[in-house]
């Protein structure tokens, strides 16, 4: 049994149970590119993807080649018999988009920040039955993601999903845009039944690292993938970097492993058992530990305060630091998570101190 199971009707009837494939370029550009794709990958994707209007971040880019491309894409329904999906960040766009027969719209990651922007567009779809899929807002808030799902949900649209396409971060590290795993998983636990999709071109802006984001997508238990595909990716008008080939995209898929959400077999349940009251058995201890050192930290405050000696001694906390990265590294855990493992330990014992040093 997968999750897929588990899901909304609609969406159980859309994908048979397999996970959704959602792919085409990242904008639309010309009538040829969009049909060669379109033809390239029929027999890969259910649904084909590409951007008519194109939300850039900074003035100048290719701003998407607006309504005309709608045409383009019901060529590709009546050439395919693929299902159509575009991007809507306005009233205007919902409207053109419903009259060329879309059958997916999705509200993009800079569009969902904005709750004005995403109530203009639920209202536009009032009375309809499309799909509509919203992306995570730009920046890591759960609340914001939810609330524009919920503008959805009350204006009647009953085939609602979600996009993960990662978030914006000041530095750049390994991705474009941060995953943040923990925030659609628990999108997924209060949702069970909405249908999450994962974006990893927008995440990784980067197509060799597609395929191992698809995969750690689909092993969190999503149920499809959005994949931006272009014939000539390089020459893309936007999104170059991240784009794939028709070929790359068929390879993608045939290497992922789609598993299994649980397995009945005996020895693997005993096995589990087993390995889950080790885990169990050593989150006490991490419990009481932690117990203990706070309970020291305590003792500290009350000296601190008996000595007129201020909370935080940046020194110490350095030194810690230091130290527990080391001893991390060489115990084979990394440093990203030590610290900030160690990070949330001193904030906790600051604040215990702050308060018995000064009680509210
Ligand atoms: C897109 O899908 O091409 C797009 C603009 O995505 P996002 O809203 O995730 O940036
Ligand atoms: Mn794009």
């Amino acid at each position: 049994m997968t999750k897929v199971n588990e899901k909304a009707l609609w969406f159980k009837d859309l994908t048979a149970n397999k996970p959704l494939l959602i792919a085409g370029p990242c904008s639309a550009e010309t009538p040829q590119q969009v049909l060669e794709v379109a033809h390239a990958i029929k027999n890969t994707a259910k649904i084909f993807r590409a951007g008519i209007w194109k939300p850039r971040t900074r003035p100048g880019g290719f701003e998407g080649v607006g309504a005309i491309g709608l045409k383009w894409l019901q060529q590709v329904k009546a050439e395919t018999g693929m299902l159509l999906a575009t991007e809507v960040a306005t009233a205007e766009h919902v409207n053109l988009a419903l009259a060329h027969d879309i059958d997916m719209l999705w509200i993009g990651a800079r569009t969902t920040v904005n709750p004005f922007a995403v109530q203009e567009i639920a209202d536009a779809l009032k009375g309809t039955n499309k799909m509509v899929f919203i992306k995570n807002p730009v920046n890591p808030d759960l609340s914001l993601w939810i609330g524009g799902f919920e503008r959805l949900q009350n204006a009647g649209i009953e085939k609602l999903g979600f996009i993960h396409r990662g978030f914006s971060s000041y530095e750049k590290v390994k991705y474009r845009n941060n995953p943040e795993w923990q925030i659609p998983i628990d999108l997924q636990i209060r949702f069970p039944e909405v249908p999450l999709i994962n974006d990893p071109s927008h995440i990784t802006g980067n197509r060799n690292l597609i395929q191992h984001v698809a995969q750690k997508a689909l092993d969190l238990n999503f149920d499809g993938l959005m994949i931006e595909t272009h014939c000539t990716p390089d020459l893309a008008w936007s999104d170059a970097a991240q784009q794939v080939t028709p070929q790359q995209l068929n390879n993608i898929v045939t290497n992922l492993v789609q598993r299994d959400l649980i397995n009945e077999e005996d020895s693997y349940v005993h096995q589990m058992q087993l390995f889950r009251t080790q885990i169990d058995e050593i989150d006490t201890q991490i419990l009481n530990l932690l117990k203990n050192r706070m309970q020291i930290a305590d003792e500290i405050g009350l000296l601190k305060k008996a000595k007129n000696v201020s909370v935080l001694q940046p020194e110490r906390w350095q030194e810690v630091l230091v130290k527990m990265r080391r001893e991390g590294k060489e115990n084979k855990l990394g440093e990203v998570f030590i610290t900030s493992l160690f990070k949330a330990i001193h904030d906790e014992s600051i604040t215990r101190q702050d308060h018995i040093i000064n009680p509210k």
